[in-house]
């Protein structure tokens, strides 16, 4: 019998080679199915897992082709790819028990970052040879640790299958920008769910530890906002251009000056701005990456209102335009008692500690809240939970690594809080039930 935490150690190396951004994960999730075929699961992936058009922010086709072609070439699994291309990289599996019973499911989210992985000698994926083999790609967040720990479950379960009821697996592409859970929500995947968990890894907690719900998840919406300018000789006809890179210079200022709001957690953010193409020509054109968060919906609609509005005005002041596309949208829930409950008690029979998570946790979002929203306006229950990992680099950082010895621990608390799940059956008593979608 391997150890505990080896095929989730093994995994997640393999995929922190080969890190996989939002709709590229066509390696990931072929190998991913392949393995959990092999295992005995019902496997569904491609359009079967996602709402092909309620993804946002697709990547643009040659990006998409190039990512496919790649993970051809480097090991993606032959007999699954053909289901995801286009960016089609949800993947669900399903164990049923002999008997019926509730449903359990763990969502594990499998994308990566869009940075440059540190090579210094003392970053321990660097050292040990397991650092991104893909430039400007990288498991910056430790999904890889979720779908290593999603695979060494499904192994456990599939060599022990549950007396009754059903385990489902939803792996998720797609979750950096708050795009994926928002197609497989209504694919359909979590309609049967009486107990969903979605787990994450590190997030400012130490191994040997866990919170078995993190409440205070912001809501967030992701924007892409395109200037449109009028292109001129920067010398001899200045006044016949109309900047788009001054517009969006401009607007990056307005939208950090949108006012926070007292009593809730507000961010607004500019993380990336592309313009022009030389020095002697009025630039027509820039392209902005921002974002909104709040610990509340409708705040953080506001707040995405006036940067809006920040945008245009700042447009209209250098006589360009601006046109705005929703790239992501996540949005808040909050956890069941009954389903952290079930977290608790994996974590005392596993020998982990419960810890509640400070109030600086929950400045993060996680799309995981779609589907938990989905999974209780039907009757079920759902928590976000963290399982600690001493982090030697901040997430979403080019030093970010896990501590491995956490995911041996991390599948066995899973694999207890899905066994007494399915026993224990925590369904949500005053819940509409499944007849009131
Ligand atoms: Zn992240
Ligand atoms: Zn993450």
């Amino acid at each position: 019998m391997t150890p505990s935490g080896a095929t989730a150690r093994a995994w997640r190396r393999d995929l922190h080679r080969h890190p996989e951004v939002g709709f590229t994960e066509f390696r990931t999730a072929s190998l991913v199915a392949a393995r959990l075929a092999e295992l005995g699961w019902e496997v569904t992936a491609g359009h079967a897992a996602l709402d092909s058009a309620a993804r946002l922010g697709v990547p643009d086709d040659d990006v998409l082709a190039r990512a496919y072609d790649r993970a051809g070439a480097d090991g993606g699994d032959a007999r699954w790819l053909e289901a995801l291309r286009g960016g089609h990289t949800g993947v669900v599996a399903t164990l049923r028990g002999a008997a019926p019973g509730p449903t359990v499911a763990l969502r594990a989210d499998i994308d990566a970052l869009p940075i440059h992985e540190s090579n210094d000698p003392t970053h321990v994926p660097a050292r040990d040879g397991h650092r991104s083999r893909y430039d400007g790609a990288m498991h910056a967040c430790g999904h890889d640790g979720h779908v290593g720990m999603a695979v060494e479950l499904a192994e456990r379960l599939g060599a022990a299958p549950p007396p009754a009821g059903t385990v489902r697996l939803v792996f998720q592409p797609a979750e950096e920008g708050g795009r994926g859970a928002a197609a497989m929500v209504p694919a359909g995947v979590v309609d049967d769910v009486d107990v969903l968990l979605a787990a994450h890894l590190g997030i400012g907690l130490a191994s040997g530890t866990v919170a078995a719900s993190v409440d205070g998840l912001l809501a967030n919406t992701k924007l892409r906002a395109t200037f449109h300018g009028r292109s001129a000789h920067a010398a001899m006809a200045p006044h016949e251009g109309r900047s788009a890179l001054l517009a969006a210079a401009a607007a990056v200022l307005a939208v950090h000056a949108v006012a926070p709001f007292p009593g809730h957690e507000t961010r607004t953010a500019v993380g990336a701005v592309h313009g022009g193409t030389s020095s002697n020509i009025v630039p027509d054109r820039a392209e902005m990456l921002l974002e909104t968060r709040a610990d509340d919906g409708e705040v953080n609609a506001e707040i995405e209102a006036r940067v809006r509005r920040a945008l245009e005005g700042a447009a209209a002041t250098y006589d360009a335009t601006v046109t705005v596309e929703r790239i992501g949208a996540v949005t808040t829930a909050r956890a069941d008692e009954a389903a952290a409950d079930v977290v608790r008690r994996a974590a005392a029979a596993t020998g982990l500690e419960v810890v509640v998570p400070t109030a600086e946790l929950g400045v993060a979002s996680d799309d995981a809240t779609a589907l938990m929203r989905r999974v209780q306006t039907r009757g079920g229950v759902a928590t976000y939970l963290a399982i600690g990992s001493d982090l030697p680099g901040a997430h979403h950082t080019s030093t970010f690594d896990l501590d491995e010895a956490v995911l041996g621990p991390g599948v066995d608390l899973l694999e207890h809080a899905v066994r007494a799940a399915l026993t224990g059956s925590p369904r949500r008593p005053a819940g509409p039930g499944r007849a009131a979608p």
